[in-house]
């Protein structure tokens, strides 16, 4: 059976139980054209459910419009600006739109920075070996985070953040910790810790509060710049963040069993100043009573940092370029596929097109078939040191 490269990668990404099994399904001869949102930004569906080759799924509640194909679905709706991605709930940056001549439709910004690269995060233009894995235990000192009768959220994210640096360290990980006690950062000494890591990753611990009927685990990247708008330092690894998050929170669903409160985008300072692929991780709400108190024990915790570890290494393994090339068994007489011209190489240089050039078309080129093999794991190296975060 022949898989594409970048179907494998995917299975990689998210955990197991969101998708099934990967099957012979690949994007091979399809494809989407950015042309198409020339005139509002919006790409029709039915190009994309075209490029991934996903049929029309029916059976579905009335203003849900879905596409899949056995192994990943995208659903839409109720609400617009909702997609369940392979399962996965995700917050759209754009509400998807109805359009009598062309469909449904979804922005360019969601399919270029949401959708493709967590279909295809192999595509992903400025992909690189992660070297090191920054882990920031929000809070610390007089900062307290939050604290209720069930839970003080500086407290669990230290001790998660230390259970996760074990277990990666035993995997083989160089780990970095933004705070290894509890005392005061600043969200600058967080990014430093990071900025100043050779090819890092960062992931800040949080617990949320809310209402107290609210719960579930949420994860944040940075929300993506607009085409032609100008981005924030975070926005470099737009695509990444995003596969980053995806990989973190389908392992906290499926790995810890947490209620799916989705990815998420925002525009926190720390996220925005990381010049890395970064995530922030909402454990879940403090402020809920019965979650709360899970998140206080020591084996909800332990459950929290063998998910996320299975979710960092997930994203490891797809960030290598090497890695997945061996898996794809590439011929030797080919040149690799030209890498994500989905994403643009620069947050400067926007993929949308002026309807004024409807001549330049930018296509997402599919990959080649390829053998079906398993992608062996990433493995870094080693090593230990601490953090938290700054909200809007
Ligand atoms: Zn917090």
């Amino acid at each position: 059976m022949r898989v594409g490269m970048q179907m494998l990668c995917w299975g990689l990404l998210l955990a197991p139980g969101l998708l099934p099994a990967v099957s012979a399904v690949t994007a091979d001869g399809a494809m989407w054209s950015a042309a198409a949102a020339e005139s509002d930004g919006y790409v029709p569906l039915e190009e994309l459910r075209s490029f991934y080759k996903l049929l029309p799924l029916s059976g579905q509640q009335p203003g849900v419009t879905a596409a899949g194909n056995g192994v990943l679905s995208l659903v839409f709706g109720p609400d617009p600006r909702d997609l369940l991605l392979g399962g996965l709930l995700c917050r759209l940056s754009h509400p998807v739109r109805q359009d009598a001549a062309r469909g449904v439709l979804v922005s360019e910004t969601d399919a270029v920075k949401l959708i493709d690269p967590v279909l295809r995060p192999t595509y992903i233009a400025n992909r690189r070996l992660v070297k090191t894995v920054v882990l920031d235990p929000a809070h610390g000192g007089h900062d307290t985070g939050t604290v209720t009768p069930y839970a003080r959220e500086a407290d669990v994210a230290l001790v998660v953040a230390t259970m996760l640096q074990q277990e990666l360290t035993k995997r083989g990980y160089h780990v970095v910790l933004t705070r290894t006690e509890n005392r005061y950062l600043s969200d600058q000494q967080r990014v430093d810790t990071a900025n100043n890591a050779l090819n890092p990753l960062l992931i800040s611990l949080h617990l949320n509060s809310g209402r107290s009927d609210v719960s579930g685990a949420e994860t944040y990247t940075v929300t993506p710049a607009e085409p032609g708008a100008d981005a924030l330092p975070g926005n470099e690894f737009d695509a990444a963040n995003v596969a980053l998050a995806a990989a973190l929170q389908s392992a906290l669903v499926r790995g810890a069993g947490a209620r799916d409160g989705g990815c998420r985008r925002a525009r926190y300072s720390l996220l925005s100043s990381l010049r890395c692929p970064a995530a922030m991780v909402e454990l879940g709400y403090a402020t809920h009573a019965e979650e709360g108190a899970r998140l206080s024990t020591d084996e909800y915790q332990r459950q929290l940092a063998l998910a996320l570890a299975d979710g960092i290494e997930r994203f490891a393994a797809v960030m290598n370029p090497e890695q997945c090339l061996r898996a794809a068994e590439k011929p030797a007489a080919e040149p690799p596929p030209a890498p994500a011209k989905v994403e643009p190489a620069k947050p400067s240089a926007p993929t949308r097109k002026s309807s004024r050039t409807p001549t330049r078309k930018t296509t997402v080129k599919a990959a080649p078939k390829k053998p079906a093999k398993a992608a062996p794991k990433t493995k870094p190296k080693r090593s230990g040191s601490s953090s938290r975060k700054t909200r809007r």
